[in-house]
């Protein structure tokens, strides 16, 4: 039987990231399998449900790349399929319309949390026989008594007393269907075979199984999801950092990082940290998910996004740089040296927006020296260091980059100083730091003309 499966998502606000695990569990095992995977936007809270978080949802998972083989399917655009299936289950006496009044039930519901009791609808409707003439909602005829159980990918074997579960509303008074009566309707509709949702979901599995008997459906498998929690052990919130999956995208995580991490939230293979999307795809299945919470460790993410970010062939990465540039004032699109710039940064760089920064030195002149630097470095003999440096790019034509130490070693051999009294005020001259990639790569990536203004303005400045 081919896998289908689904991601259902309600845009009633941002992509939250375990809701981006959720998309990445069930993409991932789809992809395994070779079956199918499934996008539906969950729209049936017209009031919290907008175009614009639906767009933040489709942006999301283009970011980590999960694409979809069907959808998206709006529920907002298929009442007709759930409004036959509530005739159906009301002809056939599985469900019943009720019409105690709102204010009367929310008073009993009301008294019960009052008495920290659950409030239970007392099904006094159930077998009243009303017809469609006065307003009404319509409830499922749940099962009266026995026990709720199915085995779960994840959980095993989970059960609940039907006596916790009342006869729920799947048409409210205006005739709208319910949340979890359209995605049963959907789910069968969809031919989905797999449900792997988040384990707050558990309850409604429990609530939606019947409906599925009294559809005559098949019900799919389901594997909930442990949550995952901040390394404190609290409820992921945003005290513990970006918890939407964009912000991610914009503070510079590679998606395969994203990908990477988000995967072994909740699964295990050995104990294997890295893999490449391939590894992913070939070893993902529900074996490998356990039953604990997981942590969401941020210095883990950035560990993984370090070494995606070196994994890559720098000219793979241009496209995903020219954005974190463009933010801070430079237009890198058409910059030959965008590799060779990245070629020196990936080994020193955490996220994009880090490797942008470090790139500064190759679009804007020193602004500023590190003072701790100037004081360390910059001695008496620099500034003749740098002047000759100067004359020696002035008719260093073309300058080659495997000329350029030689001619530091020279310069040092001839004022009698330490190759480091050489380098340090040069680099320092250069990029206002003692630390940046190597010196030879620098000049040359700066560029002649440039590397000998910035040297004759630091003569200036540093005096
Ligand atoms: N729309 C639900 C949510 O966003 C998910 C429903 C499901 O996966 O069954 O939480």
């Amino acid at each position: 039987m081919t896998v289908v499966t689904r991601f259902a998502p309600s845009p009633t606000g941002k992509l939250h990231i375990g809701n981006a695990r959720t998309a990445l569990f069930n993409w991932l095992l789809a992809r395994h399998h070779g079956g199918r995977f499934i996008l539906r936007i969950e729209d049936t809270d017209h009031e919290r449900s907008s175009r614009e978080n639906v767009q933040v949802i489709l942006d999301g998972l283009a970011y980590l790349g999960l694409d979809f083989d069907a959808g998206p399917f709006y529920q907002s655009q298929r009442t007709a399929l759930y409004h036959s299936a509530i005739d159906q289950l009301l002809a056939e006496g599985k469900a019943y319309r009720c019409r105690c009044p709102q204010e009367a039930l929310e008073a009993r519901r009301e008294a019960a949390e009052a008495a920290k009791e659950t409030y239970l609808y007392d099904r006094s409707c159930r077998d009243a026989g009303h017809g469609p003439e006065q307003p009404h909602v319509v409830r499922l005829k749940m099962p009266l008594a026995g026990v709720s159980s199915f085995d779960d990918r994840i959980m095993g074997p989970v059960e609940s007393a039907y006596g916790e579960l009342d006869d729920w509303i799947i048409a409210r008074t205006d005739g709208t269907p319910t949340y979890n009566f359209c995605v049963v309707v959907d789910d069968a509709d969809m031919g989905v075979t797999l449900v792997v949702r988040g384990a707050d979901h558990l309850i409604n599995t429990h609530k939606q199984l019947p409906v599925y008997a009294a559809l005559g459906l098949t019900p799919p498998r389901f594997a909930h999801m442990p949550l995952t929690l901040g390394k404190d052990r609290a409820k992921l919130s945003k005290r513990h950092g970006a918890t939407s999956l964009v912000e991610y995208r914009d503070m510079g995580y590679l998606p395969e990082a994203m990908r990477n991490f988000l995967a072994r939230l909740g699964w295990a293979h050995g104990d294997q940290e890295l893999f490449t999307d391939a590894e992913l795809i070939a070893a993902f299945d529900l074996d490998g998910a356990g039953k604990a919470n997981s942590i969401f460790d941020t210095e883990k993410l950035d560990w993984i996004n370090s070494i995606k970010i070196r994994e890559r062939a720098p000219e793979a990465l241009v496209g995903d740089l020219v954005p974190f540039l463009a933010r801070r004032g430079w237009s890198a699109t058409h910059d030959p040296r965008l590799p060779a710039i990245i070629a020196q940064l990936q080994e020193r760089s955490r996220t994009l927006v880090d490797m942008a920064e470090q790139a500064g030195i190759f679009y804007q002149a020193p602004d500023q020296y590190d003072p701790k630097a100037v004081k360390k470095w910059w001695q008496a003999e620099s500034p003749e260091v740098l002047r000759k440096m100067r004359e020696w790019l002035a008719q260093a034509e073309p300058l080659r980059q495997e000329d350029v130490m030689p001619q530091v070693e020279r310069l040092a051999g001839e004022l009698g100083l330490s190759l480091g009294k050489v380098a340090q005020p040069l680099r320092l001259a250069l990029t206002g730091s003692s630390a940046s990639p190597p010196l030879d790569a620098t000049i040359c990536l700066i560029g002649r003309d440039e590397a000998a203004a910035r040297l004759a303005r630091a003569l200036v400045v540093l005096g």
